[in-house]
């Protein structure tokens, strides 16, 4: 079940891992994309903290939308509209039940619509959608799998799909982002 206090806690800890690992996203996207990821995503949750700390909304549907919004506008990019389409799926399904699991689940569903990757395209789906159907026996080795497995795929979607095979051997910048979000949901729940 996801409260108001826990997602709070899940943003306060994913804007904490984003921004200490903003240069290394930036530069995973360098040789494979823009490297803009890192600066992209911290940009985007420092907008989330604010807003969050600013309107302290009180109730999980006008707290996942204020999310959603704020990545929407912030992040850019590509990330930014499929994170934010993400917490705006939450939103909705929140009006309905407030299951972890099933709030993910239409996250993961809006993300691949959106953005049109499935499963092994190398973009963060491929954290989304493994680590989501394990949930809620998610363990942070699972994540780190996940993640770890973008390595060796050609990317598909996204800038890197503009490299074709060159794209092998580097790990996608938006799935290793998606690792962290996973593992601030863990240690916010834990
Ligand atoms: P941009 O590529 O516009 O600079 P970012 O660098 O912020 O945007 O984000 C890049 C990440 O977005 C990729 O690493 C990948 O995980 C994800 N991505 C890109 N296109 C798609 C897509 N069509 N579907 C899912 N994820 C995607
Ligand atoms: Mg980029
Ligand atoms: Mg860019």
């Amino acid at each position: 079940e996801l409260t108001v206090e826990t997602l709070n806690n899940w943003m306060e800890l994913f804007a904490q891992k984003v921004s200490a690992n903003k240069a290394y996203l930036s530069e995973l996207d360098t040789p494979i994309g823009d490297g803009d990821h890192g600066n992209n995503m911290a940009r985007g949750m420092v907008a989330v903290t604010e807003a969050l700390q600013t309107k302290h909304p009180t109730d999980l549907t006008a707290s996942l939308k204020l999310i959603a919004m704020s990545l929407i506008s912030k992040v850019g990019g590509a990330a930014g509209p499929l994170y934010g389409t993400a917490f705006l799926e939450m939103a909705k399904t929140s009006q309905q039940t407030t299951d972890l699991a099933e709030l993910l689940q239409a996250a993961v569903l809006g993300i691949k619509k959106r953005g049109g990757a499935k499963l092994g395209d190398k973009t963060l789906v491929d954290v989304w959608e493994v680590v989501v159907a394990k949930f809620p026996e998610l363990t942070s080795q699972q994540i780190e799998q996940a993640v770890l497995a973008t390595k060796d795929l050609e990317a598909k979607k996204g800038r890197a799909s503009y490299l074709g095979e060159r794209s092998i051997g580097h790990l996608d910048p938006g799935a290793v982002s998606s690792g962290y979000l996973f593992e601030a949901l863990l240690e916010a729940e834990g």
